[in-house]
């Protein structure tokens, strides 16, 4: 007896007999006797319900089956001791019985001693068997808990013993056929890491410390698999081995090579990164929030964010915000907000939020990103700076003007008051752009933008509309100010300005337009003062007029004439009138002045002051100029003076002709192909012309080498003062009919005429005066020294058959 209760025992023999004998004596030594059978089949039928602690089993039985096999299948399927008991011994029985791992084999005879004793040592030897095969499960449910699995490695020995998980640790699991299972334990580390493997576990069967071994397996469908392995060695008997666990760390790899990409994330972002805790206290800074910030992680831990960097976080202040977006399921926001730096410079900053929420759901963390969009700002505000600016002269563009026109337009309507629109375009400015290059014209604009912006006050606007046009825009509803501003900026863009070696002059000339009588909104506005600007032209340049309602017919008459001029010329609707030029002294005819006249189909003779500006704004002028040269040479050519000289042919030449590079080989081809002499010819050009550019020198003194003769017109309307003649090769100076319009009646011009006379001796120039219309004006002219003279006084302009005539002395 071992334990209090009975031990229970099965009985298999089928001599009936030995089985009642054997049931007695086991009886008398206190055993139980469950259960007593005859055949293995009855034996393996019955032992699960019976529930033995040990079978007592005879070898030979009746039956299909025998002890053994009986034995075999309760051992295997109950796991329960089995003493066999027989007769027989020999070498074949043993060795079959032996395979069924029996607790004891008794052969009869026995003593009952023997037998109780036999019982005895089973018993004891199943209850050791029954605490290591519990212990082994325990080891083995706490490894499969744990998901290790169990290696061991000798050298030189090319199969693991024992598996214990390894398969499925290997993450083999169903790919790995059955006999592979026990495949050497290097063959399932991936070749790569095989040599450091090996090395580690020798290393470790040399010594007594544990190692770790971490290494990716041979097979890893698709992905890396990585296994850690913790290693020691084993001293048993006869050889020495490595034993150890095996860990599948794939996931934990994944997370550690996802922490350490976030970590290079963190540190090299060019946005500043801060992690605070729930309190929204700094716990860590990236080296970006230190360079935007110039607060180190060190100064800036432990501090609340928005306190740190002085953020306002709009009226609800920082907490509540905060609690919001903590309350937010997104737990995310994004938006501008303004930090200080450490030194207290302010800058504006785009903020992401995110909250992170702990496994709990409470707020563990708050991640801020930002960036330092100061840079931004500034671009974006150039980008709208260029948008609405003229890049050549940084004034406002027709964009940022039309935006203000409006605003002031509103303004002055609810306010019922006016505004004023000057419209400034630059005269003659085409001919600096064409003769001296756009980058001097570039300059030019610049130079005149600045000198606007000098005479305007602060709050009128100005914009340049592109070339040469800018409009002003005054709130100031007083007509007065527009005018004295108009008389400002002609003075200022009248002044000399020097360009490189060029000194050059240039005028403006303006229009004005009234809101709301010139009219009610932006479009009629700027159409009415761009009317009074080329009014401002026709009427002379360099000077300013208020629009008017006739400005607009004649305007739209402009229009005309410049599509009819084109045609004009190639219709042959142009001719020449001619207006003799005589001696004072004698009244001898010894030159002409060709004038050109329009005879237009629709409105007849037109003459040359409406459409001269005209040609010469479109540049018309460049053909009509040609035109008449070539008309003039051929139809003067060949006509004497009394004296029998070739007559002199004197040609008005625009200033925009005269700068034009080819002047001079044009003028020299006309008198080649028809045959004029040279000397005879003379250029009439203003005097504008020849402050307009310094050029002019070079030009003139061209001419004066080919011979021929070049004289001033006009001379005395121009600002231009005596002593600039001194150093110019001018022939002669044609005095303006304004000096002596009121001759001899009143005597102002006098002193003027007298000066110049003196001058042009002086310097060897002749004197023609023109629009002698009285005998006493010529009689006094001639007193005062002037030699020349032409006006309705001598003839009228003519056309060219009357010219014939009065040459011919019948008229
Ligand atoms: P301009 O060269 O000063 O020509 C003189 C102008 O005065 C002419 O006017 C002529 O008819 C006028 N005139 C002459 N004598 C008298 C007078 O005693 N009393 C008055 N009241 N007027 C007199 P026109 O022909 O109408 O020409 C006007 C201007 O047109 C010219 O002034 C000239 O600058 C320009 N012009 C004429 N023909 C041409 C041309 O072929 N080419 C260019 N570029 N300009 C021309
Ligand atoms: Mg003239
Ligand atoms: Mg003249």
């Amino acid at each position: 007896m071992i334990a209090d209760k009975p031990i229970n025992l099965m009985l298999v023999e089928d001599e009936r007999v030995v089985a009642f004998d054997l049931k007695n004596q086991l009886q008398s030594l206190g055993y139980r006797v469950g259960a007593m059978v005859g055949s293995g089949e009855q034996a393996v039928r019955q032992v699960a319900d019976v529930a033995p602690d040990l079978v007592l089993m005879d070898i030979h039985l009746e039956g299909d089956m025998d002890g053994v096999e009986a034995a075999t299948e309760i051992q295997a399927r109950h796991r329960i001791p089995v003493i066999y008991l027989t007769a027989f011994a020999e070498d074949d029985t043993l060795r079959r019985a032996l395979d069924s791992r029996p607790f004891g084999y008794l052969v009869k005879p026995w003593d009952v001693r023997e037998l109780h004793a036999s019982i005895q040592m089973a018993l004891a030897r199943r209850e050791v068997e029954v605490a290591v095969e519990r212990s082994e499960l325990r080891l083995k449910l706490a490894l499969e808990a744990a998901a290790l699995g169990v290696f061991e490695w000798q050298p030189g020995q090319p199969r693991s013993p024992g598996d214990g998980g390894t398969a499925a640790v290997f993450g083999e699991g169903s790919l790995v056929a059955e006999g592979d299972r026990e495949a050497s334990f290097l063959a399932r580390v991936n070749p790569d890491d095989r040599e450091r493997v090996a090395a580690g576990l020798q290393a470790a069967l040399l010594s007594d410390d544990a190692r770790r071994i971490e290494f990716r397996t041979a097979r890893d469908n698709g992905e890396p698999h990585y296994i850690e392995a913790h290693v020691k060695a084993h001293a048993s008997r006869p050889v020495r081995r490595v034993v150890g666990v095996l860990q599948d760390v794939t996931e934990r790899h994944k997370i550690e090579e996802r922490l350490r990409q976030s970590s290079v994330v963190f540190h090299t972002a060019a946005e500043a990164i801060l992690i605070a805790d729930g309190e929204r206290r700094v716990c860590a800074v990236n080296p970006a929030f230190t360079r935007i910030t110039a607060y180190n992680e060190a100064e800036a831990r432990g501090f609340d964010v928005d306190v740190l960097l002085r953020i306002q976080r709009g009226e609800q202040g920082s907490a509540a915000f905060f609690a919001e977006l903590a309350a937010n399921p997104d737990g995310y926001w994004q938006g501008e907000v303004i930090c200080r730096r450490r030194g207290g410079e302010p800058f504006p900053a785009w903020q992401s939020l995110s909250v992170v929420h702990d496994a709990q759901g409470r707020v563990g963390n708050y991640v801020i990103a930002f960036s330092d969009v100061s840079e931004m700002h500034v671009v974006e505000e150039k980008l709208h700076h260029l948008a609405h600016h003229d890049p050549l002269t940084g004034l406002p563009n027709r964009l940022l003007f039309d935006d203000r026109i409006e605003q002031t337009i509103e303004l002055a309507r609810r306010s019922q008051q006016h505004c004023l629109l000057l419209f400034l375009d630059l005269d003659s400015f085409k001919v600096v752009n064409d003769t001296l290059g756009h980058v001097v014209g570039d300059e030019l604009l610049r130079i005149v933008a600045g000198r606007l912006r000098g005479a305007l006050r602060g709050t009128d606007t100005i914009a340049r509309l592109g070339g040469d046009e800018f409009v002003v825009l005054t709130g100031s509803s007083s007509p007065e100010y527009a005018a004295e501003l108009a008389g400002k900026i002609l003075q200022t863009v009248s002044a000399p300005i020097r360009l490189g070696r060029e000194g050059i002059t240039v005028s403006g000339s303006i229009g004005i337009a009234v809101y709301p009588e010139d009219g009610g909104d932006r479009h009629a506005l700027m159409r009415a003062a761009d009317i009074a600007m080329y009014s401002a032209k026709a009427a002379g340049r360099n000077r300013y007029q208020f629009y008017s309602p006739e400005m607009a017919e004649r305007s739209n008459e402009r229009l005309n004439l410049e599509q009819g001029l084109r045609r004009a010329i190639e219709e042959d609707q142009l001719l020449l009138h001619y207006q003799p030029q005589v001696e004072l002294a004698d009244g001898r005819i010894v030159g002409v002045e060709a004038l050109v006249r329009w005879n237009h189909p629709q409105h007849g003779m037109i003459p040359p002051v409406r459409f001269i500006p005209v040609a010469e704004e479109s540049g018309v002028i460049d053909s009509l100029g040609r035109w008449v040269l070539e008309r003039a040479c051929r139809e003067v050519a060949g006509l004497r003076q009394r004296s029998g000289e070739q007559l002199r042919l004197a040609v008005n030449v625009s200033a925009r002709e005269f700068m034009r590079e080819d002047f001079i080989a044009s003028v020299l081809a006309t008198l080649a192909q028809t045959g004029f002499p040279a000397a005879a010819l003379e250029l009439e050009i203003t005097e504008s012309t020849l402050q307009t550019i310094e050029r002019s020198m070079e030009i003139l003194a061209a001419l004066k080498q080919h011979g021929i003769a070049v004289s001033i017109d006009d001379f005395g309307t121009g600002y231009s003062s005596l002593s600039v003649l001194r150093d110019l090769p001018i022939d002669r100076i044609k005095i303006d009919r304004s000096f002596i319009i009121h001759l001899p009646e009143r005597r102002e011009g006098m002193a003027i005429i007298e000066a110049i006379v003196a001058l042009a001796s002086s310097l060897g120039m002749e004197i023609i005066v023109e629009g002698i219309e009285r005998r006493e004006q010529a009689t006094l002219l001639l007193g005062l020294g002037c030699g020349g003279g032409q006006g309705y006084l001598f003839s009228r302009p003519v056309p060219h058959p009357q010219l014939l005539d009065l040459l011919a002395g019948t008229d």
